[in-house]
């Protein structure tokens, strides 16, 4: 198939393919791909949105489902469940050693790397297009946008004097201040439509 020849449709069956190969690569690993997304998602999200329900609401499923993934990667020792502080019952996950451990062996990371051998243009323009098609969904389907911190509207640079060595940065809706780490992960109170991931 020639570029010329390629359609919307081809689009679509390329994306269904791809996804279908790494599903099944992700069962290979003794994980199924519910519990691979939500390891990932654990491990980019930040510490306001590492709560059960932000990760029903990332991966578009039932509180059933969060709650039966979560139980298994507990048992597997790849996550553990830790009080929030200050909020009553709720609580966070967070990836053990282990689960950090097995991300480095994540079978999307082929998918990285090859984009990754892709020529610059050719990366952007994929980019762009793939980035437009799941933001067209999200709206769509009014599912819950999540975004970069450092991309939201409510994230802000301080100034030298007001800002510590640690914590560069200002989150106005949460009014705390946040570190570099921080702002790279993805929120669940993110706001800025165009962003949305
Ligand atoms: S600035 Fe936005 S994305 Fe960052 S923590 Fe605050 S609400 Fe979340």
């Amino acid at each position: 198939m020639n570029n010329a020849e390629s359609s919307h449709n081809d689009i679509s069956m390329l994306i269904e393919r791809l996804a279908r190969i790494m599903r099944a690569a992700e069962h290979s690993t003794g994980l199924d791909p519910v519990q691979w997304q939500a390891l990932r998602y654990l491990a980019r999200c930040n510490r306001f949105s590492n709560s059960p329900k932000a990760l029903g609401k990332y991966l578009v499923t039932t509180k059933g489902t969060v709650s039966q993934t979560v139980k298994i990667l507990v048992k597997k020792e790849l996550l553990e469940k830790h009080p929030r502080p200050h909020h009553g019952r709720s609580i966070t996950l967070v990836l053990t050693e282990k689960g950090k451990s097995l991300l480095q062996n994540d079978p999307w990371k082929k998918i990285s790397y090859r984009a990754q051998q892709l020529d610059h243009m050719t990366r952007e323009v994929l980019f762009e297009g793939l980035f437009d098609i799941l933001n067209a969904e999200i709206t769509a389907g009014a599912i819950h946008p999540f975004g970069v911190c450092n991309s939201c509207n409510f994230f802000c640079h301080l100034p030298p004097t007001q800002a510590s060595t640690n914590k560069p940065h200002w989150c106005s809706l949460l009014e705390t201040g946040l570190d570099k780490e921080d702002s790279g992960k993805i929120c669940e109170e993110h706001e800025r439509p165009d962003q949305a991931l």
